[in-house]
């Protein structure tokens, strides 16, 4: 990779919301190491003087050291995840592509995606690729080496090629999203395998359409063995190759309008009478009709500095170009606030049993520590009582000492004066 092409970070991006999230939990958790680490020796303090606190529990603080460590690992590591439908040829790959910015993913004729494909971020600007199962990293010095890569493997349709791409290169990059490109559905008999291998833990679902044919049964059929699986899956519907429809010479204008509420009107009953995913004003949120193609060749002029129209593009770009960007805010806003809630929410629930427990458990010992410390009080207080009746004593006979000793010289006073006298 010799592009040094840097994005600009955007802070106003909706996918914020869980780069925020997700450092702030991070360094909550921090806290709660520190905290954990420190009441720890604490702990095993007190149990190796005083006894206080006994064995068992010594053990339980150290598993919450283990626990508050294992959790601070899988946050660092979390992400958003799209993945990416629909059948061979629709523009998949062109779409990501698209997002990216770039063309990563190889696409077209003979460069058919037959297994899963992972695009995530790498950091220290290396690209580089992963088979399922390998740790060795495969350098990738252009996509003509990646497109060979991909097809020359004999890959199983199910297994996963991890792509790593230089986090700098682009902002969803950047911002930990990870994208998940699938073979054609009208390929594979094995949708169960697919989701619970590289769906379950998917944000958002993209069914990229073909706009110049209607929904197919293989189509429909994969989101309905997704939505059993998971509850409300967000399913995002692109009508794409919409260039493509909207330049065909025999179509009039009001005619393309018939064709595109025609579609439009599928998808919202696909995704709300069907599937039952959304309702009706989220649906209309959630069908686009784009170009991927178009999408992609206008993001690599406006990177060379042209305008993104350059390379004489179709009549109706501009309103296809808006399209796509309004796919991606909402698509942006959506994967990032389910990406928080799906997984944070646990982490932050479990974060809290955690320093509820410890904190019953500290109370308890300050407890014991409150009345160990009364008792040795009590113990105090009855010695100095004894040690004060002991003095109250001594003095009582040191003073009839005294009076004893007085008298007895009185006495004997008297006595040497009676008997001088005499
Ligand atoms: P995939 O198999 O679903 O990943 O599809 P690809 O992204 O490989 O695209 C298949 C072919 O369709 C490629 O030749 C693309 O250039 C072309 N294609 C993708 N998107 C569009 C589009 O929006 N308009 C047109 N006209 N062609 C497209």
């Amino acid at each position: 990779i010799t592009d040094n092409r840097m994005y600009q970070p955007n802070d106003k991006s909706p996918l914020q919301i869980f780069v925020r999230a997700k450092k702030k939990i991070n360094d909550i958790y921090g806290e709660i190491e520190e905290y954990v680490l420190e009441t720890t020796t604490f702990i095993t303090a007190l149990h190796a003087d005083a006894e206080i606190v006994d064995k068992a529990e010594r053990e339980l603080f150290e598993s919450y050291v283990h626990k508050v460590a294992a959790i601070r690992e899988v946050l660092q590591r979390d992400h958003m995840k799209v993945a990416f439908f629909g059948r061979t040829s629709n523009g998949k790959s062109s779409v990501i592509n698209a997002m990216l910015r770039e063309k990563i993913l190889p696409s077209g004729i003979g460069h058919t995606t037959n297994c899963f494909c992972q695009v995530e971020g790498s950091d220290g600007g290396e690209a580089y690729l992963m088979k399922e199962g390998s740790d060795e990293k495969l350098n990738v010095v252009n996509i003509k080496q990646l497109a060979n890569a991909l097809c020359q493997e004999k890959l199983s349709e199910s297994s996963l090629v991890r792509i790593f791409w230089p986090r700098e290169r682009c902002s969803l990059l950047r911002d930990d999203v990870v994208f998940v490109d699938s073979p054609g559905v009208d390929v594979s008999a094995n949708l169960d395998d697919w989701i619970d291998n590289h769906c379950i833990n998917a944000d958002v679902f993209v069914l990229v359409l073909n706009a110049e044919s209607t929904m197919t049964r293989a189509e429909k059929q994969f989101f309905h063995t997704v939505s059993q699986k998971l509850s409300k899956p967000n399913i995002f519907i692109l009508n794409n190759r919409w260039d493509a429809s909207a330049n065909e010479p025999e179509f009039q204008e009001s005619e393309l309008a018939k064709v595109k509420s025609q579609h439009t009107e599928r998808c919202i009953d696909f995704l709300t009478k069907e599937l039952k995913v959304s309702n009706e004003k989220e649906a209309a949120e959630r069908v686009f009709f784009v170009s991927a193609r178009e999408t992609l060749q206008a993001r690599i002029e406006e990177a060379k500095g042209n305008p993104p129209h350059m390379g004489a593009i179709a009549e109706g770009f501009q309103i296809r170009y808006f399209e796509f960007q309004d796919f991606e805010r909402k698509f942006e806003e959506c994967i990032s606030q389910s990406a928080v809630k799906t997984k944070f929410q646990q982490h932050s629930s479990r974060g809290k049993s955690v320093s509820g427990d410890m904190r019953s458990m500290l109370d308890n010992i300050f407890e014991r520590i409150t009345i160990f410390r009364d008792l040795k009080q009590d113990q105090k207080n009855l010695l100095t009582e004894r040690i004060q009746g002991t003095e109250t004593q001594m003095m009582q006979v040191t003073r009839e000492m005294k009076m004893k000793i007085h008298n007895m010289v009185e006495e004997v006073e008297e006595k040497v004066s009676k008997a001088l006298n005499e």
